[in-house]
């Protein structure tokens, strides 16, 4: 890790801070602060209309995906690889500054009922017809896929081989005929994600991401680098518990002055700078121009069950008033509920803890490898009830 800013580094800094005081949309701040973690609405506004003409901007001013090259709508600064690293040039002209300026949104379709954490063991077949593909399947749990006009699917193309060999990516346009969406109600009310249906889909061999049969390795890349922006942006809730506490009256007194109180917190201010420093450390391995590695897991893993534990305090604290939700009635607009409601979510999205924990274990730490049973079989070979 080096904090000492380059000359460079330093002007870029303070170009950057200047840009976002004079561009940044400040009229939604204050309701944001409030709607953050786990509610994202906006009273007078759609919120993915504010998020897409934020980008857009940010992307005009080359200040969107810094990390891309110029010519696909980014700023040139330094290398990262997701859907880059495997489109072909013309597809990466076409598609990528669209998407760095938030104009057209891109969903990943990898989860199946039968491939959550297991994503290699699922079903959605693409059969090669000529020049196209034809899929048929079921994904589950795609985010944004009600709102995205494209998405990168991961498809079983060869089921004759060991699972983690017979897949393929693709990217197709959500509009596509037999493509069909269907929103999940969550236990906050919202509908983030969906069950997406594919009959008879046709996708273009030319949208093919990587080799066929070379799926895995390009799921990777992205899985990688998911866990990467969970682990590093993700909520801790700790700065909003400390206001909090700050401004909580308990029985015998303030609670910022309870010497339990202020026993969590103490705790909980240290894991929270251990994440802050865990993921600057990926972000220094970023800027010399290192991959994400599986060392990010740790962050998503630690930040996803503090999230959950400090709004389980913060409802402790609130006594009785805990059980009630909604902006208008709950202490601290009802912050505290909806973060508890959706951090179950971030404990489960981009791989469960479990799975972070296997991952930390065997690439991290070296220790022996899960007990893997079917990873040589032939995927049809595998024994399961009712194979689609
Ligand atoms: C908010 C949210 C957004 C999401 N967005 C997307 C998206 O946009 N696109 C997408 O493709 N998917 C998305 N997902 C799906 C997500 O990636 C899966 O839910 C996740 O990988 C877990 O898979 P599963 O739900 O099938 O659980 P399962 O894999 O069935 O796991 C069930 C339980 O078994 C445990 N388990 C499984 N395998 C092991 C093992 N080897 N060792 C120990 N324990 C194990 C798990 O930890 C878990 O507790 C999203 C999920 C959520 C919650």
């Amino acid at each position: 890790m080096n904090f000492d800013d380059t000359p460079q580094e330093a002007a870029f800094r303070a170009e950057a801070k200047a840009w976002i005081a004079t561009n940044a949309p400040k009229q939604y701040e204050e309701e944001l602060k409030k709607a953050s973690l786990g509610r994202t609405q906006l009273k007078g506004a759609n919120i993915l209309e504010v998020a897409k003409a934020w980008q857009k901007k940010k992307a005009e001013a080359g200040w969107a995906c810094l990390h891309w090259p110029k010519e696909y709508g980014g700023r040139g600064a330094t290398p990262i690889e997701t859907m880059m690293a495997y489109a072909g040039e013309e597809q990466k002209r076409k598609y990528l500054p669209p998407l760095a300026s938030g104009e057209k949104i891109w969903c990943q379709l990898f989860s199946e009922p039968a491939g959550g954490s297991d994503v290699a063991g699922l079903r959605t077949r693409a059969e090669r017809n000529g020049d196209d593909w034809i899929i048929n399947g079921q994904k589950i749990w795609t985010s944004g896929a009600h709102y995205s006009d494209y998405g990168i699917l991961l498809t079983r193309t060869d089921p004759n081989v060991p699972k983690h060999k017979g897949l393929t990516m693709f990217f197709l346009d959500m509009k596509s005929p037999g493509v069909e969406i269907k929103p999940i109600k969550q236990a906050n009310g919202q509908s983030e994600f969906n069950e997406v249906y594919f009959t008879d889909v046709k996708i273009p061999d030319a949208q093919r991401l990587g080799a066929v049969n070379d799926g895995w390795n390009v799921s990777l890349t992205t899985l990688m680098n998911e866990r990467m922006s969970i682990g590093a942006g993700v909520a801790t809730g700790f700065p909003e518990l400390f206001e909090f506490c700050n401004n909580l009256m308990l029985e015998d007194g303030p609670a910022i002055d309870d010497r339990s109180v202020r026993s969590k917190l103490a705790n909980w201010a240290v894991k929270a700078s251990g994440l802050k420093y865990t993921s600057m450390r990926a972000i220094s391995a970023l800027s010399k121009g290192e991959r994400p590695g599986p060392e990010n897991s740790i962050g998503k893993l630690v930040a996803g069950s503090m999230i959950q534990d400090v709004a389980t305090y913060a409802l402790d604290l609130q006594g009785a008033a805990g059980v009630l939700s909604g902006p208008e009635d709950a202490e601290a607009a009802g912050k505290f509920q909806a973060m508890l409601l959706r951090a179950p979510g971030t404990r489960v999205e981009g791989g469960t803890d479990e799975i972070m924990r296997n991952i930390i274990a065997e690439r991290v730490l070296g220790l022996p490898g899960d007990i893997r049973v079917d990873k040589d079989v032939a995927f049809n070979k595998i024994p399961t009830r009712g194979r689609g």
